[in-house]
């Protein structure tokens, strides 16, 4: 059994080839300043690159880089699970790759750790050389999560935290399908601060966060932390009937004291009724929403599927499947 390290750095790599060898060098020039022993889990999240090789390379190289390589690509959040059901360390630091979270950071994060703090987050004061589109619905987005979630997400984090083993070791039980880290690390509680730094821009290639997926993944943050959506057709519908009521009202009046109708032709209830019909569907999409998640949790299948780990001893490379098994409390006996 190989030596458990003091610290894990858990980096998800999707099509990171040409940052890779970068990412360890920065790594290396950090950690080595701890003095303690380091490991470094590179999770390869279905890559099509060289990715895969260079984390072998990296492996062979220094035993300290550990690989968990998935079956496919499963996504930014859930590479980031499966780092840390296999970190190994008393604290453990997500960072992407790209190395727009600068590794020096992590140094600041272990001081405040070492004061007793279980959860440092950092908050970016500044992001560099992304577009005012990204920059502009993240800002948006983060103020919204922080207004209709229940629970206090720091404004402007990303993943890009220490956790002490204890708040990883509640984030492990957390086996929900559909995930937003970040919201998941405020829940836990523990004792919580944040670091401030600058945001950097890539060191080399491009985003892998086309605006599809950041859809999806605000969506995923929403339905997993907030019912506002499912509660906003309750408030449609009584601000609808309300005013349809007054409407009632109005027409009653008219005919009786006017002598008219104060509404015209087809064109009106054409468009009331087109009216309705868009809420309606909306609203039954937004309930789709929640019950495509519903059944994707229902199905129970494993969160990932891994091909290969390197460097990690025989203990915990049977870690996944029994995880998924115990996995959440969905055993039958009781059902
Ligand atoms: N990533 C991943 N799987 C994906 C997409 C991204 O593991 O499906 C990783 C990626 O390699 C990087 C991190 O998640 O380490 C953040 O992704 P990216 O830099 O593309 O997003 P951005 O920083 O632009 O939001
Ligand atoms: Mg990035």
């Amino acid at each position: 059994m190989n030596e458990r390290p003091r610290y894990s750095i858990v980096a998800p790599c999707f099509n990171e080839e040409v940052v890779l060898h970068e990412l360890y060098r920065r790594i290396c020039q950090v950690m080595d300043q701890t003095g303690e022993p380091w490991e470094l889990v590179l999770v390869n999240d279905g890559s099509r690159d060289r990715t895969p090789e260079i984390m072998r390379e990296l492996h062979a190289a220094d035993p300290r880089v550990k690989v968990v390589d998935l079956a496919r690509n499963f996504g930014h959040q859930i590479a980031v699970t499966a780092g840390l059901d296999y970190a190994r360390g008393d604290a453990v630091v997500i960072i992407d790759a790209d190395l727009q979270d600068p590794p020096e950071v992590i140094l600041q994060m272990i001081d405040r750790w070492k004061e007793g703090y279980e959860v440092v987050y950092a908050v970016r004061t500044e992001r560099k050389g992304e577009s005012w589109f990204k920059e502009f619905t993240a800002k948006l987005f983060y103020r919204i999560i922080y207004r209709i979630t229940d629970v206090d997400i720091p404004l402007d984090t990303g993943d890009f935290r220490l956790m002490d083993r204890k708040a990883v070791e509640a984030i492990k039980r957390m086996r929900e399908r559909h995930r937003f880290i970040r919201g998941m690390t405020s829940w836990v509680g523990f004792r919580q601060t944040g670091v401030h730094y600058v945001r950097e821009r890539r060191f080399a290639g491009e985003t892998h966060y086309p605006f599809r997926k950041m859809l999806k993944f605000a969506l995923d943050a929403i339905t997993g932390f907030s019912y506002l959506p499912l509660q906003l057709a309750t408030y449609l519908g009584f601000t609808i009937a309300g005013l349809s009521g007054v409407a009632a009202l109005l027409v009653v009046y008219a005919r009786l004291f006017m002598g008219t109708a104060p509404f015209y032709g087809q064109a009106t209830t054409l468009v009331t009724v087109l009216f309705l019909g868009g809420v309606q569907l909306i609203t039954l999409g937004i309930i789709g929403e929640y019950l495509g998640r519903i059944y994707d949790e229902v199905k129970g299948r494993p969160l990932y599927l891994v091909r290969e780990v390197l460097g990690f001893d025989e203990e915990e490379t049977t870690k996944e499947p029994r995880q998924t098994t115990e996995d959440g409390g969905r055993r039958t006996k009781d059902d």
